[in-house]
C-alpha cells in the first residue's frame, strides 16, 4: 500500500481543538485539510508510528497472540505504536516489556516497512533485533499468550509485516542507543 491514508469522513476534524470553532475544509499547503476560520489553526494528519522487535532464542522467535480486534487470535511480533517524545529503541523496548514480561535491549536495526494494512494500523513500522537482558516470559495486557516458535512451525500470523521481518535476510549494523 502506498499514498496518503484519508480517514473516513465521520472521523475528519470537526471542530478546532483551540477556539471550538467549526472547521472548514480548506485548501492548506497543497492539500485540502481542516483550518479554523475562526483562530486559523490548521490539522495535519500525523503518520502513526509503530515499533516491533524480534527476539530469538535457541533459534526460535518471540511471537504474541492477540487479543484485540482485528485480526483477534492470530500472532504477531510484540509491537506497539511510538508515543510522543519516545525514541523508537526504547519503545520498542517498553511494549516487548508490557506484552511479554521480557526485558529487551534493541540491537540492531531489522527493516522500516510502510503502508496501512488495516485502518488501525501503522503507516511506519520499525522492527528491531533484541536481546534478553532480564524479566520473565508472561503475557500482557493485550497479549493472550506469548511463546517461542521455530520458522518452521509458526502459528498463524495476523500481518503481512510479520512474515517479513521473520523472513527478510541480510543485516544491518548495530544500533548507537544514546
Ligand atoms: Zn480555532
Amino acid at each position: 500500500m502506498t499514498g496518503h491514508h484519508h480517514p473516513e469522513p465521520e472521523q475528519r476534524i470537526r471542530f478546532c481543538p483551540l477556539c471550538g470553532t467549526p472547521v472548514e475544509n480548506n485548501f492548506a499547503f497543497g492539500e485540502l485539510r481542516p483550518v479554523c476560520p475562526a483562530c486559523g489553526w490548521t490539522y495535519f494528519e500525523d503518520p502513526k508510528v509503530a515499533v516491533a522487535v524480534l527476539v530469538e532464542k535457541d533459534g526460535q522467535v518471540l511471537l504474541t497472540q492477540r487479543l484485540n480486534v482485528p485480526f483477534q487470535g492470530l500472532w504477531t511480533l510484540p509491537a506497539g505504536f511510538v508515543n510522543a517524545h519516545e525514541s523508537p529503541e526504547k519503545a520498542a523496548e517498553r511494549e516487548c516489556l508490557e506484552e511479554t514480561g521480557l526485558i529487551v535491549k534493541a540491537t540492531r536495526l531489522v527493516d522500516i516497512l510502510s503502508g496501512r494494512e488495516h485502518p488501525r494500523g501503522a503507516d511506519i513500522f520499525i522492527a528491531y533485533q533484541a536481546e534478553i537482558i532480564g524479566g520473565e516470559l508472561r503475557a500482557g495486557d493485550d497479549a493472550g499468550h506469548v511463546a517461542f516458535f521455530s520458522r518452521d512451525a509458526l502459528p498463524p500470523l495476523a500481518f503481512e509485516t510479520t512474515r517479513k521481518i521473520l523472513f527478510r535476510e541480510g543485516q544491518n549494523p548495530p544500533c548507537d542507543q544514546k
